[in-house]
């Protein structure tokens, strides 16, 4: 028995949540396992990319197919496990099952909300070791820049597909036409672990940038802008429907599926490799470059700046630094200092809380992916872009406990300081 309250009592409230889950008409995950797959070769990768083909509503990849090297995470719904595993025992791929059941860890994860909410409500505070719905961290935004005006304002760039406001916090120590980094958290909105890191950065910059001599330069010289929820429809629609969404959610007509993969859709290879042209698919890259309207927004906003210096895209999971290019293996012409800043970049990260980063080009690290932010970036002339996946590497995948929050933010804090400090030493 744990301090406090008896376990008794604590089904009770599990169960009460989900009883209040299945009211408001939440996706239900029992029985849904997340499968690992080792692929030994080629060969084998290319069986589960056939999978992908196939079932591109029933099997979600968590880990897409990428090197035989790396693992294939999968959730597979409890009514299709069978088959799956079949299919893979039947091509002697080895599989272990990395979650049991999904929605034991979205209980957990509920009642973990719901706890922190009471507590945030009786003392009148922001957590910034809990998970918080969109209404939430927008509030929070609006507090925040209240509290903080003398270095924070919030800018909208644009309106989702479902007319939310797309928000952007600028923190600038004065100055006009500064040079500026740009953060953006949660493009993909079942990645909770970025909104919450990016929220504790905000923070973190707004405590720290009168004590870190490094953070005083680099405010001096540059503005920071931070898009917290890039992916806003999305985000609310993992807290009212489906925890496990990914892109955006817009519709058209003649058109069964909803949403676009908003790290597809860029123009900087628009459909090549690793996207993909059924809007069923996780990855679907849209019907042309920057349709969907949370991507325009920042393409326009960037370019009307015109003096972003470098560019951070976050995502999880897999712990990954990754630069340019995706949708291609060609290297980019300053591949070496970037190879070399991400090296920087991941020792600092690994000196906060000794966990392993790997680093390297997205297209030979990760996998080929077509229309991504980053390569949009490079492109468009941001020599210093970057895409981190954060933690963890598997054990809970999307669904990782609040408890890793703040350390995942200090670590991650770091490496994103050690490549602002970069680009404020190298000007171009
Ligand atoms: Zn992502």
């Amino acid at each position: 028995m744990g301090p406090g309250r008896p376990p008794v009592d604590r089904r009770m409230l599990l169960v009460c949540s989900c009883i209040l889950a299945a009211a408001l008409g939440q996706m239900n995950f029992t029985g849904d396992q997340v499968l690992r797959v080792l692929a030994k070769d080629e060969e084998q990768l290319s069986l589960l990319r056939n999978l992908e083909g196939m079932k591109p509503q029933k099997v979600d990849f968590w880990r897409g197919p990428a090197r035989p090297s790396l693992p294939v995470d999968m959730r597979v719904p409890f009514s299709e496990l069978k088959n799956i595993k079949s299919y893979l025992d039947s091509h002697g791929l080895d599989y272990s099952i990395m979650i049991k059941d999904i929605q034991v860890l979205l209980d957990e994860e509920r009642e973990a909300m719901a706890k922190s909410r009471r507590l945030e409500r009786s003392t009148s505070s922001f957590s910034y070791s809990s998970y918080h719905t969109l209404e939430e961290i927008y509030n929070w935004i609006d507090s925040f820049v209240t509290e903080h005006s003398d270095i924070v304002s919030k800018i909208q760039i644009g309106q989702s597909f479902e007319n939310r406001s797309i928000l952007v916090l600028k923190f600038s120590t004065g100055g006009s036409q500064r040079p500026a980094i740009w953060i953006d958290t949660g493009i993909h909105s079942r990645e909770w672990i970025t909104h919450a890191t990016g929220i504790w950065i905000a923070k973190k910059i707004v405590s720290k940038y009168s004590k870190d001599p490094i953070l005083i330069n680099i405010l001096n010289a540059m503005d920071i802008f931070m898009e917290i929820v890039t992916n806003p429809d999305g985000f609310a629609f993992t807290h009212s429907m489906n925890r496990l969404w990914r892109k955006n959610k817009s519709t058209r007509p003649g058109i069964f599926c909803i949403g676009v993969d908003l790290n597809r859709n860029w123009k900087t290879g628009f459909g090549g490799n690793g996207s993909n042209k059924n809007p069923c698919s996780e990855t679907y890259h849209g019907p042309f470059p920057q349709s969907e309207p949370e991507v325009a927004a920042i393409v326009k906003f960037i370019t009307a700046h015109g003096k972003i210096k470098a560019l951070i895209s976050i995502h999880s999971y897999s712990q990954m630094l990754m630069y340019p290019y995706g949708h291609t293996l060609e290297p980019v012409s300053n591949q070496k200092e970037l190879y070399q800043l991400a090296r920087e970049a991941v020792k600092a990260l690994y000196e906060v809380h000794g966990v392993e980063y790997i680093y390297g080009s997205i297209s030979t690290t990760l996998y080929v992916a077509s229309g991504i932010t980053v390569d949009w970036a490079y492109d468009s002339g941001i020599k210093y872009a970057f895409s981190f996946e954060l933690r963890d590497t598997g054990r809970y995948g999307f669904l990782l406990p609040a408890t890793q929050i703040v350390p995942t933010a200090q670590e991650t804090w770091m490496a994103i300081r050690t490549i602002m400090e970069h680009t404020l030493k190298h000007p171009y």
